[in-house]
């Protein structure tokens, strides 16, 4: 049994049993880690307040070789993600953001840079950056970390440069130039200010994006995007973004 300390990000909390919880947490060094808190859903129990979505937290852990769920021993909270959790949409994003880091961060990978991501992502939101920005922001980056979404330079097909239009055929694995993605049903086209958001985003952190933030029509067209090359990838959709949508087409609706 070897012991570790180091800070994370909760992912994840499930209930398991009558008194325990299941906690998916990111770590810098063991990426993605999925532990027992056991006693946790007990009134008084140490961990009481500690394990809330996107908090900052010290964990402490035992593992054994060859196992995958490890035994939480302590939890210590650095910084609450509470406040952009206040409202639904919140609770949404929040879901979002952390699903998108449990799908594609691997266990016992490094992983620095997601967590990198998502700690200032949560930083910025804190810190009242819009949440229709930050989760586009955060969306394209994951993919590129992921290295399935590099920013569009150029046509990874012929190699013309993408400056003023591109397209995302329907099979959505990338964004090609016009003459190559041609103009079948499902094409996506994507125009200058998409494509300029996708380059700042590539180069500049969140906080000054938001300084001069992208109008909802292109953000929109920026989750688009993002949605189809992440279904293409995963071939499914994520159940965070499932719920997401059809809640809010729901109250829409009311
Ligand atoms: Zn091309």
């Amino acid at each position: 049994m070897e012991l570790y300390t180091e800070e994370a990000l909760v992912l994840d909390v499930r209930d398991l049993a009558d008194a325990d919880r299941i906690v998916t947490y990111l770590t810098r060094s063991h990426g993605k880690k999925e532990g027992v808190a056991q006693g946790s859903r007990r009134k008084h129990s140490r961990f009481a307040g500690q394990l809330q979505p996107l908090a900052r937290v010290s964990v402490t852990w035992a593992e054994k070789p060859g196992r995958e769920l490890t035994r939480i021993s302590s939890v210590e909270m650095i910084r609450s993600a509470h406040r952009i959790q206040e409202d639904l949409d919140g609770i949404f994003l929040a879901a979002y953001l952390a699903e998108q880091a449990a799908e594609f961060v691997q266990e016992n990978e490094s992983g620095e840079l997601y967590f990198r991501l998502l700690d200032s992502t949560i930083e910025a939101l804190l810190a009242g950056v819009q949440k229709p920005l930050a989760a586009r922001y955060y969306e394209t980056w994951v993919l590129r970390l992921a290295g399935i979404f590099p920013p569009p330079e150029e046509c990874p097909v012929c190699g013309r440069p993408l400056e003023s239009r591109a397209v995302l055929p329907a099979s959505g694995e990338a964004l090609v130039c016009g003459e190559c993605g041609g103009s079948g049903a499902g094409t996506l086209v994507v125009g200058e200010a998409v494509l300029a958001f996708l380059a700042h985003a590539s180069r500049r952190p969140l906080t000054e994006l938001a300084a001069d933030p992208p109008s909802p029509a292109v953000l929109g067209r920026v989750e688009e995007v993002c949605a189809r090359v992440r279904r293409a990838f995963l071939q499914r959709e994520l159940r965070s973004y499932v719920v997401m949508e059809r809640t809010l087409r729901q109250l829409s609706e009311l």
